[in-house]
């Protein structure tokens, strides 16, 4: 076992709940059918499974027809923009308008297909990190298959407007896609509002398990075969289901729905005792716009300081942060996302992320300042700054 933590890397991955714990445990042991079998076994991992198919549309708003279950929120993003891109190119359309502060999975999904013969079209996101609707309205041409846009971006927070690009996607006739693993933790998503014909969830960043996500697609909106056999998934995703991670999925989602109000005044009280300190650091910079946010994820950038150093440090002390984005860190490069928001690289490199979760407490957060300010001016009296 570790010796950690106070854990404020949650929006990298998060603990299991309890209660989603609970849920899992009988369909890994004594309901461990097959819900493709017709005994009663099997008959009743079919009913936990449309039983959790249920409790996701119910969270989104939508149908358990247009739920399907995934591998996680890559597998989602891979699926819905790749299903798209090749269902409208039949029409002799080829672009595919997205952000340049993306998620990986989208990213390089968005790049494999330029190697199809796609182009990518992508939106300013401005020094507050956040794009623009009226953008998005302005480069959708005739040419335009899909408009993907994250909800809430995984480095530094800031909510952009999915509502708003879903209505003029709409209005244009462009499917809309939108990465939505970091909204759902924290927010209520309701996709018929949100004009929305694609979204992605993934389990473990809402509290749930590794592995399982799902990709929300509307009704009569193109979805391709991405695994070919049985016919699970409404016959477009084969393999016998992940029923015990797909249960921790559905409980996950209900567990935060439930939650979301008292969960967000917890939230904002502890990010507001986390700003109201480091802003007080010299040369501390909050990255990203200071109001369209989640509460649970803030990005600071020290002057003179990389993340790294940080990262380490605190790690001495127990205390689990991160530096740019978990997926990209092992390479040398500074974070795409900083870099799209116009800062230096030095700044870039700076980056800390703080994400905080459900079982974060108040105590913490005064332990981290305390921790982190130390850290910071021994640091600067090594370099002088
Ligand atoms: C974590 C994350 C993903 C990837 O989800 P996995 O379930 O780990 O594949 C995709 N998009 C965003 C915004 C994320 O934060």
């Amino acid at each position: 076992m570790s010796k950690t933590c106070i854990y404020l890397d949650n929006a990298a991955t998060t603990r299991i709940s309890d209660r989603v714990y609970n849920a899992m445990l009988p369909y890994l042991r004594e309901s461990y059918g097959n819900p493709g079998a017709i005994y009663s076994l099997g008959r009743e991992a079919a009913r936990a499974l449309k039983n959790s198919r249920l409790m996701c549309a119910k969270a989104l708003s939508c149908e358990q027809g247009e739920i399907y279950f995934t591998s996680g929120g890559s597998e989602s993003d891979n699926w819905a923009i790749i299903s798209a891109a090749e269902s409208i190119r039949e029409q002799g359309k080829n672009r595919i308008v997205t952000s340049p502060f993306e998620h990986k999975a989208v990213l390089n999904t968005v790049n494999a297909l330029e190697k199809r013969g796609f182009e990518t079209v992508y939106l300013p996101v401005y020094e507050n990190g956040v794009v623009k609707a009226e953008d998005a309205e302005r480069v959708i041409d005739e040419k335009t298959a899909l408009v993907t846009v994250m909800y809430v971006n995984n480095e530094i927070g800031t909510i952009q407007p999915a509502a708003e690009i879903g209505a003029i996607c709409k209005k244009k006739g462009v499917l809309f896609h939108t990465d939505a693993v970091q909204a759902a933790p924290h927010m209520i998503i309701d996709v018929q509002n949100d004009n929305v014909d694609y979204l992605s969830i993934s389990g473990h960043k809402l509290h749930g398990p590794k592995g399982v996500g799902l990709l929300y697609c509307r009704k009569g909106v193109p979805l391709r075969p991405f695994v070919n056999g049985g016919a699970q998934e409404h016959g477009l995703r084969a393999g016998t289901e992940n029923l015990a991670s797909i249960v921790g999925l559905s409980e996950a989602m209900a567990e935060t729905a439930e939650n979301a109000e008292s969960e967000r005044n917890a939230m904002l009280l502890l990010t507001k005792k986390l700003t109201s300190a480091l802003d007080k650091v010299k040369g501390a910079h909050l990255n990203g716009d200071r109001t369209k946010r989640i509460p649970s994820i803030l990005n600071y950038s020290f002057e003179g300081i990389e993340s790294e150093s940080l990262v380490l440090q605190l790690d001495l002390k127990g205390i689990a942060c991160a530096g740019g984005s978990a997926c990209t860190s092992g390479s040398v490069h500074p974070s795409h996302v900083l870099m799209s928001l116009g800062m230096s690289e030095s700044l870039a490199r700076g980056g800390l992320r703080i994400s905080l979760g459900r079982y974060n407490t108040e105590d913490e957060i005064n332990i981290f300042i305390g921790e982190l300010t130390n850290i910071l001016e021994k640091l600067r009296k090594l370099t002088g700054f």
